[in-house]
């Protein structure tokens, strides 16, 4: 008897999508549906800082000049950031599916959301993913931030340089206070080569951004070992707007 893997047998009978549950017609190696991959939108926001753009219901968070109070307590370590959309609904969905469900195959739409969140003139020396911890990425069996920076690297014509790494495992942010978060993080992680990207402008790149503790940790570090720009590029930001309280 015949035996197919899996895979080829997941293409000859495509299954229903796994965000909406409708069948799927289209043989595909991604078992989303068109309408669902199309779902996710852009951030949009009347009030939001200039400096890590993180929205905010009213102005009442920023200050004169337009900034947070994390940036103006100079607690942001990145240069700039930018996020295609919130984390919630079908790109929540996507994300969990890419990285919880493994579907590798969403690193190209997804990493195409990300692209789009690139102002037009931005340029980069080098993109660097955001590190996981090697027990976790080898549980996983893949880094999503390294598939998601490889994608945006593809569209900048630059290359991925794996500059940074995790000295130890991290426990989960998700429940820790900021000051917690920030704690947690501080020291986890390291440059090995810092002539990789020495006087460079890098794209940091992860999933979800959450209170920014852990990419302020990394930008902090990247900094420490000589990179001049820091620009961290997120799918997907935690939006205090809709989840009550606002971290300023
Ligand atoms: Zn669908
Ligand atoms: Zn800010």
């Amino acid at each position: 008897m015949l035996k197919f893997p899996a895979e080829i047998f997941a293409l000859l009978f495509p299954d229903n999508c796994r965000v909406c549950d409708v069948a799927l017609k289209e043989v595909s190696r991604i078992p989303v549906c068109r309408k669902c991959l199309a779902a996710p939108a852009p951030i949009e926001a009347e009030y939001f800082c200039l400096s890590c753009r993180t929205p905010f219901a009213n102005s009442y968070p920023l200050d004169d000049s337009g900034l947070c109070g994390l940036c103006r307590l100079g607690l942001n370590r990145f240069d700039a950031a930018y996020s295609f959309g919130s984390y919630q609904d079908t790109l929540r969905k996507l994300i969990h599916l890419f990285k919880y469900g493994r579907i590798q195959t969403l690193a190209r739409p997804l990493g195409a959301l990300l692209g789009a969140s690139i102002p037009a003139g931005e340029r980069f020396d080098a993109v660097v993913p955001m590190p996981l911890h090697w027990w976790r990425r080898w549980r996983r069996g893949f880094n999503q931030a390294e598939l998601l920076a490889r994608e945006v690297a593809r569209r900048c014509g630059v290359g991925v340089v794996d500059a940074v790494s995790r000295k130890r495992a991290t426990a989960p942010q998700a429940g820790l206070s900021n000051s917690r978060r920030r704690d947690n993080v501080a020291g986890a992680f390291e440059v090995r080569r810092p002539e990789r990207v020495r006087g460079m402008s890098v794209a940091l790149v992860d999933d979800v951004l959450t209170t920014g503790a852990t990419a302020n940790a990394c930008a902090a570090t990247l900094k420490r070992a000589g990179v001049r720009r820091v620009t961290l590029l997120v799918l997907a930001r935690v939006d205090r707007r809709y989840s009550g309280g606002i971290a300023a």
